[in-house]
């Protein structure tokens, strides 16, 4: 039994030394026990049967591998569901905490965060605060709207101090933990030792961490508490860092002495994100759970990435329910799929819609730059006519689009009066050809972008 923990708990040591992917170390803390050693086999605990399947899936060889490897044996890992354990075999032992001993999501960190035009700016300045704690930047200030990686951010903080710094006090807090902290060490009892305790909780810190802080709009007992953290750390010149779904302006029935104080370092907001970091989060995310993410057409990116707009743990989730889904009913990653798996989540005829218009929109704002500038109408651009001057305006009219907006080909096609498949694929590679040999291609290239960007 204890055997059978300690050599779980060092194949785990091993996995992750190798293999930092979010969605394994969910998956793998998921296991909260180790059942029984028999018969050299490990048998470990999991939930439920979904993640039965993709730990048997995807990870037993792997598991396998390394307790071999250290035991020099055929010992093999087996998962059993925990409703199928009777009651009174249960094992006393828990090692949850072996995988992530810091208060921190282990993979919030900066090297999954992805950057783009949205957050760059928060990116840049949390990493600042990381490699220098006593900075000027205090409090950091992180704001935006729910779903935006404040928090993802605001731990990143806190990992990457404690990388170099083992021995820092990183105190992670939301401002409800904290609300709820001080409200028991308050009302209970015990009284003074509670708010002894409170107190050291807080001042301790090396690096306070404190999440929503628009929680504390409106409580002011706990308001004039919080300054008065703030006020002790800060003197100290401890790195505080805060986040809010909001700015600090924007906090209402919130004291001014503390609202001018989150003013005194840096304040960063956090943007929705572009499609382009949508894209990237979303392959960055089926890295995490399948082995070749290349199997996942573009367009299903494209598909989700158009839906889920304005929250990335929406935008995620959407991905893990696709994959989860595809995976284990074992069919193929197709466009087809993504509505049957995200089903009401995207009614598949809205997303046609708004697709079309969008890419009207779009196609028609290119169409216009373009004929403008070559002094054409856009209905010659759409014609069959062969003019050369034509031609070549339509074709980089084509190559504009996909390069913007990467569209598939057929609905370039239909959009240029029905050309098919070919025809517009010959267009973009002749531009393509025609930019890296022929400068002034270049030139007509390289304005045109520009006018139709600051559109
Ligand atoms: P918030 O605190 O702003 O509500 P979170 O930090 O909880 O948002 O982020 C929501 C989810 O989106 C998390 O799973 C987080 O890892 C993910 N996420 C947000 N921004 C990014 C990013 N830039 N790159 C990768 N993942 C991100
Ligand atoms: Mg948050």
């Amino acid at each position: 039994m204890i055997e059978g923990n300690k050599l779980w708990e060092q194949t785990l040591e091993k996995f992750m030394a190798e293999q930092t992917a979010s969605d394994t170390i969910d998956l793998l803390s998921e296991v909260s026990k180790v059942y029984k050693f028999e018969n050299n086999l490990i048998y470990l605990i999991v939930p439920n049967a979904l993640t039965k399947f993709r730990l048997e899936k995807f990870y037993n060889n792997k598991l396998n591998e390394i307790v071999q490897r250290l035991t020099n044996s055929n010992i093999k890992y087996k998962f059993i569901l925990q409703e199928d354990i009777k009651e009174d075999e249960q094992p006393p032992l828990l090692i949850k905490d072996t995988i992530n001993k810091r208060p921190l999501r282990a993979e919030y960190t900066f090297d999954n965060f992805e950057t783009g035009e949205s957050n760059r700016f928060a990116f840049i300045s949390a990493m600042k605060v990381a490699e220098t704690p006593e900075s000027l930047y205090n409090p950091l200030y992180i704001f935006g709207d729910v779903g935006l990686g404040k928090t993802h951010l605001m731990m990143a903080i806190g990992h990457y101090i404690l990388d170099n710094n083992p021995k820092t006090n990183v105190v992670y807090t939301s401002a409800q933990e904290f609300t709820e902290d001080y409200f028991l060490a308050t009302s209970t009892k015990k009284g003074r030792e509670n708010i002894e305790e409170f107190y050291e909780k807080y001042r301790s810190a090396d690096v306070l961490l404190v999440d929503d802080i628009q929680f504390l709009e409106g409580k002011q007992g706990t308001q004039e508490e919080f300054f008065k953290v703030f006020e002790y750390l800060h003197g100290l010149n401890k790195q505080i860092v805060i986040t809010s779904d909001r700015s600090s302006n924007e906090l209402k029935n919130m004291m001014l002495r503390l609202k001018s104080r989150f003013n005194w370092g840096l304040s960063v907001d956090i943007k929705h994100p572009d499609k382009k970091l949508r894209i990237n989060i979303l392959k960055r995310k089926i890295g995490f759970l399948i082995e070749d993410p290349k199997v996942v057409p573009e367009e299903v990116l494209d598909i989700i990435a158009d839906h889920f707009t304005t929250n990335i743990r929406d935008l995620e989730g959407a991905i893990r329910r696709y994959i989860t889904y595809c995976v284990s009913l074992n069919i193929p990653f197709t466009v087809e799929n993504v509505y049957v798996a995200l089903d009401r989540l995207i009614p598949e005829k809205e997303v046609e819609v708004n697709k079309e218009q969008d890419n009207k929109k779009k196609f028609e704002k290119v169409k216009k730059a373009v004929s403008k500038y070559f002094q054409l109408s856009v209905s010659d651009l759409e014609s069959s006519s062969r003019k050369q001057q034509i031609t070549y305006a339509r074709q980089m009219a084509i190559y504009i689009i996909k390069k913007l907006y990467n569209p598939v080909l057929k609905t370039i096609g239909e959009s240029f009066g029905g050309r098919d498949h070919a025809t517009i694929s010959h267009s973009i590679d002749k531009i393509d050809k025609l930019l890296t040999s022929n400068s002034m291609v270049k030139t007509d290239y390289d304005i045109l972008i520009k006018n139709i960007e600051e559109k």
